[in-house]
């Protein structure tokens, strides 16, 4: 099954399995609150007309104002969005943060525009969302592909619509006008500190080695951080690519190398390897931080790996989540791993309402003890319900959820 949004409802089926939630809450959930399909018409460098498809998907606000990033990319559609936009409603939820669920997209391939026709696009985005989103409604941020650059672009479009000059409209801005200490690193750090916990529950050896699938922020981040923490990232891949090195990779001679080539590939003393080889690698944990669908029921039985971390959002579909309690190979879920993002953006939106700016080391302080908190909760719950992570995260969250809902 192919279709994130069916995995959604079908991961939401399997929690309510293991606890049972009222009907009526559980069909509340099934759809969106709203969603709006708008079409953007830009005039490329050309000269040429082009309309773009764009999506933004309100999905819950029982526990406080929609809250997700906007996706740029080729293969977005609809149902992609709304699932993103489910899971960031329980995100936030197993966060405990004060924000409901929401994501926004383009079908749009960005590295084909140049950055005028990115900054237009960008902006009509805002043009035609303005009505819809704000500061106390709806709180897009980054995703795949949006930049704190595009960010900045996009809260100069709303300010001047509206006149509110907060910035307080979307998230993961750069510092300068308001953007967080720590945003850039928080979903790659909050995932180390939540994979710090389970390492200690599981008893994993103190040096790890490690597959990260993605080099985007997330991917990057993590890969960066793991390493200076003293493992080995064995195995590493972008959008075009992947590279393996038994030894172990360098990765801030990675960074280097993506630079000035722009692709991993090639990267000195490693081997190239398929997308696909990466995840079934021989190592201690792999790192989905790419795109969903990506551990299935195809390769489930491959993996290796003592424990899953999902950066990505969505990347194990339900059939491999069986697969994978069935071999005993333990699984971090994206609503609370990569949870870190949001939870910086949370902070950020706080600064800008109260017109503060926080310290990068309280930012980082707060973030730390969200994370282990939360890590330990689910991983309690699961043990306590007989469960996987996915599901513990799935009923914690839907208890607050339904608690705010009352
Ligand atoms: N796009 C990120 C996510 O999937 C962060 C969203 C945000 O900061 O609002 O969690």
């Amino acid at each position: 099954m192919n279709n994130p949004f069916q995995n959604a409802m079908s991961q939401l089926q399997r929690a309510n399995k293991v606890k049972q939630f009222s009907p009526e809450f559980l069909s509340r959930l099934h759809q969106p609150n709203r969603q709006i399909n708008i079409a953007i018409p830009i005039t490329m460098d050309d000269g040429t007309l082009h309309i773009f498809e764009g999506y933004r998907v309100q999905y819950n606000n029982a526990r406080g104002p929609y809250k997700g990033g906007i996706r740029f990319h080729q293969d977005t559609d609809i149902n992609e969005v709304k699932a993103l936009a489910f899971w960031m409603a329980l995100k936030c939820a197993v966060a405990n943060i004060p924000m409901g669920g929401g994501k926004g997209g383009i079908t749009v391939n960005p590295k084909l525009l140049s950055k005028g026709e990115l900054e237009r696009l960008s902006r009509g985005w805002i043009k035609l969302m303005a009505p819809v989103i704000g500061p106390h409604t709806d709180v897009p941020a980054p995703d795949v592909n949006t930049t704190p650059e595009i960010m900045s672009w996009m809260v100069d479009e709303y300010t001047k619509i509206t006149n509110d000059t907060t910035n307080a409209v979307i998230t993961g801005k750069p510092i300068e006008i308001g953007g967080s200490e720590g945003r850039g690193i928080a979903t790659g750090l909050g995932g180390v500190y939540s994979f710090n916990v389970i390492k200690e529950k599981l008893a994993l050896p103190a040096s790890c080695t490690i597959a990260v699938q993605g080099f985007g922020n997330v991917g990057g981040h993590a890969a960066e951080i793991l390493a200076e923490q003293g493992h080995k990232i064995v195995a590493l891949s972008d959008s075009k690519g992947a590279i393996y090195s038994e030894g172990g990779l360098d990765i801030k001679m990675v960074n280097e190398y993506k630079k000035a080539n722009g692709h991993i590939e090639g990267f000195p003393n490693s081997r190239t390897i398929t997308n696909a080889e990466l995840l079934e690698i021989q190592c201690d944990v792999l790192i989905p931080a790419a795109l969903e669908n990506q551990i299935t029921q195809d390769n489930a039985n491959n993996i290796k790996a003592k424990l899953i971390v999902e950066l990505a959002n969505g990347p194990t579909t339900p059939e491999a989540d069986d697969i994978l309690l069935a071999r005993g190979i333990p699984l971090v879920p994206d609503i609370l791993a990569n949870a870190g993002g949001v939870t910086v953006s949370t902070f950020e939106w706080e600064q800008n309402i109260k017109g503060e700016h926080w310290a990068e080391v309280d930012v980082l302080g707060k973030l730390k003890k969200i994370m282990e908190e939360e890590t330990n909760l689910v991983y309690e719950r699961s043990k306590e319900l007989n469960t996987d992570m996915r599901r513990s995260a799935f009923i914690i969250a839907l208890e607050r959820i339904e608690q705010a809902t009352k």
